[in-house]
């Protein structure tokens, strides 16, 4: 089985903030890790170009709407590259191959008789780009948008989804796991249950997008034109290479709860009707909410919280963006708690764990280390710990659950710096008798970085090899070699240097 994971494709009408970064930086996570399991992994990422919004700024900036987004698309490419994100491919929706493959899916459900024509009239707010009913308005507003939608009537063609209800809830039913976490399974099927109404597919009267191939009058809706991406990517990713058949059965979906409607309902409804099996699984995460006053007050100038990675790099964030709020539910976060995350869990419990342990191999072993029959790999108690670890991060990863599995890891980070304190070296190293005691704990200690190193390596992808090779050991990175007693041996070392220096403060 292969893993394909993708993040939504992301609007264009402004440039990316912290929210796109959150989802961009899980989604690397999981698929850095996936391919550490020995997996055939792809990961997809793009922007979204055909939104009615996308339209009306290019028209307020006086562009023609593909100048525009030729212009904006390069703070897009560069968001995953800041955050050393490594995605197989970054699609445009204005891809001549995304296009050509949205008028032959469009087409097939058409053929299949899922698709009529009317006369739709109905309140469209631009910000959702969707139609809103009555009751879902505040004071005449959309609540999400605070604005008057726009009365739209004109000749649309409508996808039949209210056919699709009895088959999607029989999907549901028999895949428990196929949305998670469990409340947004819960949430999507139960709107499924609360009864299905048709949906336009297309739009009169707007020259930006993909015309339907059996009425060219009409572009697709932007909806129905960007899930298909998640397919018509993997047609002309690779030149001259399909591969639909390698991924889509491996296929997952992530991103944050605000299009839960569209990728949970719209979309494998979609699916069905054009004869396509639906992906494995969609995970769903909340937002990672920012305390604004602290924005400015800790970090002065710092406007875009993306500036972040220039402050801290791009390691430090990914980091604290998997463990700030647990992944899956909405949480805040504050800018201070990064600050605070990169001093005292990475620099000291991690960093200093490093630049000490090297230190003593140095001084008390001349820089060498290595496995010696009866003295080294006899930690039983670190041997368990490594054990529940692996096993934990490996369930949580399964399921997506990026915050959980650094968090475990982190437990054996703080065990090896409390196995530092009591076994105390130092003091070892005073009496001869203990030389062979002493080479063990340092040998346990080296092999710990080096377990730790490896399975942080999906979310500290520049600093993982960094302790790797301050040990001395191969850059390797398969999840196997997250075992106890797996350091071979290695000659020179030096105290290494700090992993993450302390910073300048960042509002001098
Ligand atoms: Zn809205």
């Amino acid at each position: 089985m292969t893993y394909f994971l993708s993040t939504p494709i992301y609007y264009v009408n402004s440039t990316p903030h912290i929210g796109h970064a959150y989802t961009t930086c899980a989604a690397d996570i999981l698929v850095r890790h996936m391919a550490q399991r020995g997996e055939e992994t792809f990961f997809l990422t793009g922007v979204d170009e055909h939104a009615t919004k996308v339209f009306r700024v290019a028209e307020e900036l006086g562009l023609a709407p593909q100048a525009y987004t030729d212009q904006i698309v390069g703070a897009w490419r560069d968001l995953p590259a800041r955050l050393n994100a490594k995605p197989d491919f970054f699609i445009r929706t204005s891809d001549e191959g995304h296009k050509v493959f949205v008028r032959e899916f469009l087409q097939k459900i058409y053929d299949n008789g899922d698709v009529y024509e009317d006369v739709y009239s109905g309140l469209y707010c631009v910000g959702c780009e969707e139609f809103k009913t009555e009751d879902s308005l505040v004071d005449g507003k959309c609540p999400i948008h605070d604005r008057v939608p726009e009365q739209i009537e004109e000749k649309n063609y409508f996808f039949r989804l209210s056919a699709y209800q009895d088959r999607l809830l029989a999907y549901y039913d028999a895949h428990p796991d196929w949305v998670l976490p469990d409340f947004r399974f819960n949430e999507a099927r139960s709107f499924i249950a609360g009864g299905l109404q048709d949906f336009s597919i297309s739009r009169a009267g707007q020259p930006w997008g993909i015309p339907l191939p059996w009425d060219e009058s009409q572009v697709a809706y932007v909806w129905a034109d960007a899930l298909i991406n998640y397919l018509s990517a993997l047609t002309y990713a690779r030149p001259g290479e399909d591969l639909r058949d390698t991924f889509w059965p491996g296929a997952r979906h992530l991103m944050a709860k605000d299009i839960i409607r569209f990728h949970c309902v719209y979309w494998p409804a979609m699916l069905m009707a054009a004869g396509y099996e639906l992906p494995q699984q969609i995970f769903v995460h909340g937002y990672l909410l920012l305390d604004d006053k602290k924005i400015s007050k800790s970090l002065g100038n710092v406007v875009d919280p993306l500036d972040l990675i220039d402050i801290y790099g791009a390691d430090p964030v990914r980091y604290w963006c998997a463990r700030a709020v647990t992944f899956g539910q909405d949480g805040s976060a504050s800018i201070d708690g990064i600050r605070e995350r990169y001093e005292r869990e990475l620099g000291n419990d991690l960093g200093n764990l490093l630049s000490r342990t090297t230190a003593m191999i140095a001084k008390y072993l001349g820089g060498a280390i290595g496995p010696k029959e009866g003295v080294t790999g006899t930690n039983t108690t670190l041997a368990n710990e490594v054990a529940v670890m692996r096993d934990g991060v490996l369930a949580d990863l399964d399921r997506f659950d990026i915050t959980s599995a650094v968090d475990k890891i982190w437990l054996v980070v703080r065990a090896l710096n409390r196995y530092v304190t009591e076994s105390a070296p130092w003091e070892m190293a005073k009496d001869e008798t203990k030389a062979a005691a002493l080479e063990g704990v340092l040998y346990d200690l080296a092999d710990g970085l080096r377990l730790v190193a490896v399975a942080l390596a999906a979310y500290l992808p520049e600093t993982a090899p960094k302790i790797l090779t301050a040990l001395g050991q191969s850059d390797d990175l398969s999840f196997d070699r997250v075992a106890y007693g797996q350091l071979v041996a290695a000659t020179g070392i030096e105290g290494a240097a700090p992993l993450f220096p302390r910073l300048e403060t960042p509002d001098a």
